[in-house]
């Protein structure tokens, strides 16, 4: 009978993993991986020899959509022909990623058993490696693209996170980078509601344990002169200070006061 597992192997090669995802990994009779890093891929290699890389998938020119469904189908086709698959993502499976909710949706109408196991997304390493509390003013998250396309509610006194920044305009998802006139189109965006001299931080956690984190703080006009890949996460801290709401201190405390 198919089933499928759908595991996170964190950000850092080796460091992550998770006993459970490494279990799927290792007891499965077909194991796809995503990783984002040449060396995250060899690292799953050593663990499982027949592995199979989803990266032959992607494309200059391809529609990231035709791509998401060929991973998709390939990854389904193991699972109707009754094998036990694990499809190993870098990060967390479920976190800005498609294909994992999509397979596991699927296999599920499909009347398969799926699991999805959660993994270390660069949202937990920002967190640990920047300091960041998202509880202590909140924590906006957004994919950068639809933040453009989209008119969204933002809240310059919480932290706004904003995904996939390197892609950012890429609309139709067919190019590998961005290109700066978007990315002007972004900060014109922003400077709606921050300072144009506000600090934001281009962030990206350590793939290996040799390597370090980069955390780039700069104004928030000089994004336009800085190199982003593919890896690029942009945090832009608060700007203004929470606004207290005294009607609700009030009602809160007469809600609490013993009634006489
Ligand atoms: N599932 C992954 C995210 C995939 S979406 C996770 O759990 O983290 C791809 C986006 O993730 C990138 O555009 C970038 O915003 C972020 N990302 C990927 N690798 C990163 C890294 N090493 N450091 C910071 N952000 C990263």
């Amino acid at each position: 009978r198919g089933h499928l597992a759908c595991v996170g192997l964190g950000m850092m090669l080796g460091g992550h993993l998770s006993p459970r995802s490494q279990a799927f990994i290792e007891q499965a009779d077909v194991v796809f991986v995503a990783a984002s890093d040449a060396l995250v891929e060899l690292w799953v290699q050593a663990m499982r020899p027949d592995v199979r890389s989803l990266q032959p998938y992607y494309a200059e020119g391809k529609a990231r959509r035709q791509t998401y469904r060929e991973m998709a189908e390939a990854i389904l086709a193991e699972v109707r022909a009754g094998r036990r698959v694990c499809a190993a993502f870098y990060g967390h499976p479920g976190v800005f990623a498609q294909v994992p909710h999509d397979v596991v949706t699927r296999a599920r109408a499909e009347g398969f058993q799926a699991v999805m196991e959660p993994g270390i997304s660069a949202e937990a390493c920002l967190y640990a490696d920047l300091g960041i509390d998202p509880g202590r003013y909140g924590c906006q998250h957004h994919e950068a693209t639809q933040f453009l396309i989209y008119r969204r509610v933002i809240d310059p006194s919480a932290y706004l996170v904003l995904w996939q920044i390197g892609l950012v305009g890429d609309v139709e998802c067919r190019r590998s980078r961005g290109l700066p006139a978007h990315l002007q189109l972004l900060v014109e965006r922003l400077a709606d509601h921050y300072p144009l001299e506000h600090e934001v931080i281009v962030y990206e956690a350590a793939t290996t344990p040799l390597a370090e984190h980069r955390a780039l703080r700069l104004r928030l006009h000089a994004l336009l002169d800085t190199e982003l890949s593919m890896h690029s996460t942009l945090v832009v801290p608060p700007a203004m200070p929470l606004a207290a709401d005294p009607a609700m201190r009030d009602a809160l405390a007469r809600a609490t006061a013993p009634s006489t």
